[in-house]
């Protein structure tokens, strides 16, 4: 049961042969036993869940008044503690946020309690998503249940440990560059990251406002596109969500690989790539070939700067963004100030942690008069140019495909104390937000160490559900997505 996909939960959940109830009882168990190490979940809350359970159960039985029961009605999920909750409190992995009860609930979380989904606890992440690895998380680091001593990705760490070791079936996560994708490829999970606009921003607590979206993190891709149908939609409180109908994710499902024509980078298989790495996506690559897709030798010039100017608008953002934490409104406030200014001061010096401060640094500077125009505005005149790049590269294939990370899952405090390798991770997922084109990763399986490879597929403006298509063509014919790790074995 545990191992099962989203997709078979449900029907075992409509055809009366599991309730919610025992399915979140299952879940709340693994926590119990693996949360402790793994450090997957800032918060868990085996009452509130259990009691969503029956609600879904009594929902599934035809009784109460939330209307028919859907696909995801009685399926355990975890947020990503970025999302605003009533229910339990969100932290952002701040002690800035460490006792902060929203007083309303994300559009994503409204989403999914409507649907009927049975909301477990909040998962574990880099402070304010500000990281690759979760290891900026004032609530301490998760660890890779593929290999404790590891990092899982990050910022969405957490969530993907999660799904990783089986705690939940479902969680999500936010993505501002490559924050799904790369902790979903470094744990061994499916993770999507949809066009800008297509998930509401409403209720998540904001990075970088122009390069931030939710989506799902999950075992399949199949599974991917059950969240997305409840994610996805027009929200009138977020101003940059897109209005476009409705659409079902899941609708290439059987798509057809035959004459598919799948771009291949230059720079995304060059130097710096783990040999273990390349070998993994090279083999799907040949698989795809081998049913038929057509390969498609392209080069994104523009890829490698990719990560400089990333770190130049997410940061410049979040200076902007983080202003708000100054101690009156909401989260911590510093005791014992002798007036306005030093409250301030007190309560961003205590709240904050290291990496935060040095992006709002950052932040600050690239803004500051002097330095606008040589770092901020050539930062917006090069993330039109990656825009472009993948413009000009949809005109000749219809996905790319390349590595999600370059490596794999790093010891625990390898690249805590170098920024500039931590930052470089993010080499292959930073573009396509700085474009708004959707990507996702999927498992393909492992290097030499044992350790999960992420495969990443890049699309146009809106294919998420062709590219969700064409990732579960894949794992039709691979069983990478349900291996369980060894260090959390069901
Ligand atoms: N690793 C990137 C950063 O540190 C991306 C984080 C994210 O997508 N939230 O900013």
């Amino acid at each position: 049961m545990l191992n099962a996909t989203l997709r078979e939960l449900s029907a075992a959940l409509a055809a009366k042969k599991l309730s919610s109830v025992e399915l979140t009882r299952a879940c709340l168990g693994r926590i119990e036993r693996h949360n402790g190490e793994l450090n997957a979940f800032i918060t868990a809350d085996a009452p509130q869940a259990l009691a969503a359970a029956e609600r879904a159960d009594a929902r599934r039985a035809g009784k109460g008044n939330a209307g028919e029961a859907g696909p995801l009605t009685g399926i355990p999920v975890a947020h990503k503690d970025i999302f605003c909750t009533r229910a339990m409190r969100t932290t952002c992995g701040s002690r800035m946020l460490e006792n902060y009860v929203s007083p309303y609930d994300a559009h994503v979380v409204e989403q999914l309690e409507r649907a009927g989904t049975v909301l477990v606890g909040k998962c574990n992440m880099d402070e304010f998503a500000m990281g690759s690895s979760t290891e900026t998380s004032h609530f301490g680091p998760a660890r890779n249940p593929w290999d404790k001593r590891r990092v899982t990705g990050g910022s969405s760490g957490g969530s993907a440990a999660a799904v990783a070791a089986r705690l939940v079936p479902a969680a999500t996560g936010t993505d501002t560059g490559g924050s799904i994708r790369q902790p979903a490829a470094l744990s061994g999970v499916c993770g999507l990251k949809p066009t800008y606009g297509v998930v509401s921003r409403y209720g998540i607590v904001a990075f970088a406002s122009s390069l931030d979206q939710a989506g799902p993190i999950a075992k399949s891709a199949a599974d991917l596109a059950l969240l997305m149908n409840v994610m996805a939609g027009f929200d009138e409180r977020d101003s940059t969500s897109v209005e476009r109908p409705k659409e079902d994710y899941g609708r290439f499902l059987d798509t057809e690989l035959k004459g598919l024509r799948i771009g291949v980078p230059k720079e995304y298989f060059g130097e710096g790539v783990d040999a273990g790495v390349l070998r993994a996506v090279e083999a799907a690559l040949r698989w795809y070939e081998a049913q038929g897709a057509r390969r498609v030798d392209l080069q994104l010039p523009t890829s490698p700067l990719g990560v400089p100017v990333y770190y130049v608008i997410a940061p410049a953002e979040a200076s902007s963004n983080l202003s708000r934490f100054d101690g009156v409104r909401y989260g911590h406030r510093a005791q014992g100030y002798s007036d306005l200014m030093d409250m301030y001061c007190r309560t961003r010096a205590e709240g904050f942690g290291a990496e935060v401060k040095q992006r709002i640094l950052v932040g600050t500077y690239v803004l500051s008069h002097g330095y606008y125009d040589a770092y901020y505005l050539q930062a917006q005149k090069v993330r039109r140019l990656i825009a472009r790049d993948f413009a000009q590269a949809f005109e000749r294939c219809d996905v790319i495909l390349g590595p999600t990370s370059p490596t794999t899952a790093f010891e625990i405090g390898a690249k805590a104390s170098d920024p500039v390798q931590m930052y470089l991770n993010d080499i292959f997922t930073v573009s396509a937000p700085l474009a708004g084109v959707p990507a996702l990763s999927i498992p393909c399986g492992f290097d030499e160490a044992g350790l999960p490879v992420g495969l990443q597929l890049t699309g146009d403006y809106f294919s998420e559900a062709r590219l969700i298509g064409i990732a579960h063509r894949y794992q039709q014919a691979t069983d990478w997505h349900l291996r369980v790790p060894k260090e959390t074995p069901l």
